[in-house]
């Protein structure tokens, strides 16, 4: 792969990142691929489409973060809804209680005091189905 593809894939997802879409990618065999790139890791495939996630996942694992002047936030690792693992943040004041099994949703935005468009967590406050 050259870095012109890698770099074009990087810009297509930072792109919907500014459009407030948490986008992955999927092969024709169904597999999720996340971070993007341009060949399955699974199956090999090159044909790949892009997809957007609703942004419904479950914590894997999280670690609180405690800067000296910040407020402490969390680390986590995500299992998102459409078959991808990824890397977020969790802030808000319930934060650092969360716990690996808890039901988060993934939002674009800002985090608090402004900056880029990031895919930020947030616990999913107890809505019955
Ligand atoms: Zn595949």
């Amino acid at each position: 792969m050259s870095l012109a593809q890698e770099r074009s894939l990087d810009a297509t997802y930072r792109r919907r990142l500014t459009e407030g879409v948490l986008a992955f990618q999927q092969c024709g065999g169904g597999h999720a691929v996340f971070p993007p790139r341009p060949v399955c890791p699974t199956c090999g495939s090159r044909e790949l489409a892009w997809a957007e996630s609703a942004g419904d996942a479950t914590i894997y694992s999280a670690t609180t973060i405690s800067p000296r002047d910040q407020d402490p936030y969390t680390v986590v690792i995500l299992d998102v809804a459409e078959g991808f693992r990824m890397m977020s943040r969790l802030d808000g004041p319930d934060a650092t209680s969360a716990t690996i099994g808890d039901d988060v949703r993934v939002e674009v935005r800002a985090i608090a005091g402004g900056g880029d468009l990031l895919p930020l967590a947030a616990l999913s406050t107890g809505v019955d189905a």
